[in-house]
Order: C-alpha cells, then sequence, then structure tokens
C-alpha cells in the first residue's frame, strides 16, 4: 500500500480523507505530516483554495520528498459575497477556534440584517510527489443559518444543511456526510487521476522512474500549458534522477521557438529556482558569439534533415510570405537554438512535437511528427510522447499526434 503524507495538522480531515480514500477503493495509507515534520505552520498565502492547497503540498513534499496531499478548503456564503473563503479556518481573526469562528459567521449574517443564506463548501486537495501534480476539486451547495444542531463533525458543520436534506452537517454520521460532501467529491475528482498512476496489473506505478525523454517532454508541455505545479514537480524529478539539469535547460530554453519568450523566460525562471534547491549553484553554458554565417549553414543541414523531401517546397513558400523570417528560422530557429549540442535532435524534435499537440497547432505538428521519424524516432517514442500529451493536456491533444502516426505510416518517408 502506498504511503502518502496528509499535509493538515486537522485530525478530523485526516479521518474524512482516509474514509473516502478507503471508499474510491485506492490502495493509500494516509500519513499525517506531523509524524515527519511536527506541527508546522505553513503560511496560506493564496488567494484561491487550489493556490493554497499547492503551496501546502509543495512545502511538506520539500520537506520530506515523500508524495504529499494537501488540502485546502473553506465555506462561502453568498450574503457575505463568498466570505469567509480562503480565511474560513481564521475568520475570527487571531487565535481563532471552531466555535469563534461560527460566531463571526453570525455576526457578520447578522451585519446584514439576514439569519441565513445560501452557501458551499469547497475543497481542494492537490497531491504532489517528484514526478506529478494532480488537483481534485469538490463543492457542495446549501443553507448556512444562525442555529447550531449537531454534535458531529467540525468547523461551521452544525450550521451546514446540505441541499436535499433537513439535517446539518453535524447531525450525517461521517460516511454519510462523505458520500454528499466537497471533500468526498474532491476525493472522487482527484482519484480519477490516481487511478491513471495505476497499470493493468493493479501494480502502481507512482513509483516508477520517469524516462529522461519523457520528462523532457512532460517539462515542455507543462511549461507551454501555464501548468507550473507539473513542471516543478518534474523538474524535482528529473533533477533527482539525474543529477544535472542542462538536458532539461536546454529543452526549456527551445520552446521559446514554439510559445513564446514570456513561456521560456517563466519556465526558465521555475527550472533555475528548483535546481538551485537541489544543486546547489548552477551555472548554466553562456551564450555562443552569434556567427551569422555558421549558423546559417548549421541550421540549413539540420532544417533540411527535419523536412526532408519538402524542405525545398517549404522554404521557397515561406521565402515568398517573408524572406525575413525563414532567414530567421534558419539561423535563429535551426542554427542558433535547435541545433546546440546539448541535447539532441531527436528528443528536441519529441519535445517540439509535445508542445505543438498541447497548443493545438495541426499543420505544424504533422511537419514535427514527420520531422521526428526523419531524424530517427522510433514509434514507440511518439507513442509515449503521446502519453506524456495525454496525461497533462487531455485525450483530444493526445490522439492528434496518434493520428499523425497513422498518417505517417501511410505514406512512407523519404529518408
Ligand atoms: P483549511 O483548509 O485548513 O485552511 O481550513 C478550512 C476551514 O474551513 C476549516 O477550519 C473549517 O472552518 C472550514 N471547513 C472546511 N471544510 C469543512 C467541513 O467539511 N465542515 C465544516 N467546516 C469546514
Amino acid at each position: 500500500m502506498k504511503t502518502v503524507l496528509i499535509a493538515t495538522g486537522n485530525s478530523h480531515k485526516v479521518e474524512e480523507l482516509s474514509l473516502a480514500f478507503e471508499q474510491e477503493g485506492l490502495a493509500i495509507h494516509l500519513v499525517p505530516m506531523t509524524q515527519y515534520v511536527g506541527n508546522i505552520e505553513i503560511e496560506e498565502t493564496g488567494v484561491t483554495f487550489e493556490e493554497n492547497a499547492f503551496i501546502k503540498a509543495l512545502t511538506i513534499h520539500r520537506l520530506t520528498g515523500l508524495p504529499v496531499i494537501a488540502d485546502d478548503s473553506g465555506l462561502e456564503i453568498d450574503v457575505l459575497d463568498g466570505a469567509p473563503g480562503v480565511l474560513s479556518a481564521r475568520y475570527s481573526g487571531e487565535g481563532a477556534t471552531d466555535a469563534s469562528n461560527r460566531d463571526a459567521v453570525r455576526l457578520a449574517l447578522s451585519a446584514k440584517g439576514v439569519n441565513k443564506s445560501t452557501a458551499r463548501f469547497r475543497c481542494v486537495l492537490c497531491y504532489m510527489d517528484d514526478r506529478r501534480t494532480y488537483f481534485g476539486v469538490g463543492a457542495s451547495e446549501g443553507i448556512i443559518a444562525m442555529e447550531e444542531r449537531g454534535g458531529n463533525g467540525f468547523g461551521y458543520d452544525p450550521m451546514f444543511t446540505p441541499e436535499n436534506s433537513t439535517r446539518t452537517y453535524a447531525e450525517h454520521s461521517q460516511a454519510e456526510k462523505l458520500a454528499i460532501s466537497h471533500r468526498g467529491s474532491a476525493v472522487k475528482n482527484l482519484a480519477l487521476h490516481l487511478v491513471a498512476l495505476e497499470d493493468d496489473s493493479g501494480h502502481s506505478s507512482i513509483d516508477d522512474p520517469l524516462p529522461t525523454t519523457d520528462a523532457l517532454i512532460m517539462a515542455s508541455v507543462s511549461a507551454v500549458v501555464g501548468n507550473f505545479g507539473q513542471l516543478r514537480s518534474t523538474i524535482r524529478h528529473f533533477v533527482r534522477d539525474m543529477q544535472d539539469a542542462v538536458l532539461l535547460h536546454e529543452a526549456l530554453l527551445q520552446s521559446y521557438l514554439f510559445a513564446g519568450f514570456p513561456v521560456a523566460l517563466e519556465a526558465l525562471a521555475v527550472a533555475d529556482e528548483e535546481c538551485r534547491l537541489l544543486l546547489g549553484d548552477l551555472s548554466w553554458k553562456s551564450a555562443e558569439n552569434f556567427d551569422v554565417q555558421a549558423f546559417a549553414e548549421r541550421g540549413e543541414l539540420l532544417c533540411q534533415r527535419v523536412y526532408g523531401s519538402v524542405y525545398e517546397r517549404m522554404m521557397d513558400r515561406l521565402k515568398a510570405i517573408t524572406s525575413e523570417l525563414s532567414s530567421w528560422m534558419i539561423i535563429e530557429g535551426y542554427g542558433k537554438t535547435l541545433s546546440r549540442p546539448e541535447l539532441d535532435i531527436v528528443r528536441r524534435e519529441l519535445c517540439i512535437v509535445g508542445i505543438l499537440a498541447a497548443l493545438e497547432r495541426e499543420n505544424q505538428l504533422r511537419s514535427h511528427v514527420r520531422g521526428a521519424f526523419l531524424v530517427g524516432a522510433a514509434e514507440a517514442d511518439l507513442r509515449s510522447c503521446a502519453d506524456v500529451v495525454t496525461e497533462i493536456c487531455g485525450k483530444r491533444q493526445g490522439e492528434s499526434i496518434l493520428r499523425l502516426i497513422l498518417l505517417q505510416e501511410a505514406t512512407p518517408l523519404d529518408r
């Protein structure tokens, strides 16, 4: 059974979540983080439940290196414009208790001249290990009222009556509450991802090492779709395995050609931060002197390899539209960036395929799936790339690669 730390000191949450995971049939043993790091205070500086869950998971994962599930939850009261929201645990201020928070809600409702309001509990779970970050979200609608009833549960439970019920959450058993609660639905939602990590034999692949090329594709794809949680965990996993980050740096650097400078800059800043934490001081390779002639020659050769028999046609078409952009593509794209020796062209092409599939650039994707084959990628490499894209972006994007693999099989390549 897999051990996962639960990033909360709240024993009610540990109990509820353990039961919920058990009900989902997931072989996960939740261990309170306090057993590893004591009762540390994690500052919840986020303005959304997602941000706070992520901050908690990241903090505990960095401290322990272990898989973690963090939870952030709270109550949104409509008549109070969504308050207490992310401040639910500390609504009544310094030294807040469940009872003082409920009093604060009563006071706020009175100030609005009402004694009840529609409201909802929200819960966001964030799973993080060396390799992956997944979120699960859930909500439960209901009514919050002045009166308290029931002795079960915690927090605002005695004041909250879920929709389709006449009893407050505090009058529900733990199992009854879980079946309809925000935490129960967030667990179900997260379980969809976690189940996908188990192979047909029921063996969990959470601990398996991530092959280098897949990690590079995963980092590239996460960067261009702005999934920085996933990007960080991929980087950590990669750097721990390889004790090196040059390949990663190269893969992220080239992303500017396909997804723009801001994306590459943001991704490299994240990589720099994570790599320094694990490897200490780093110095990346300094830029080559800009030698137009050398880059033009290098670029042309590489571009010919990637485009094969359609190279001439493609260049003619490009030059007819914009001769300046076509020479930038050769000199800066292929000559200066993609032919840097730190990362081989097969891996570069696979990362590019992942990026283009994620960004749903159909035409460019077709050229680069073909290009990947032309520079020597195996079909299995491209299928693996499709799996990574499916995992991060979804089935549609992953399948766009699979479709093109079939197309290549039908039209033999001119190597
Ligand atoms: P946090 O997720 O630890 O930041 O705190 C969430 C706060 O929201 C708790 O301290 C409770 O006040 C409230 N809360 C979250 N879920 C529930 C629930 O299921 N019942 C009652 N109160 C809840």
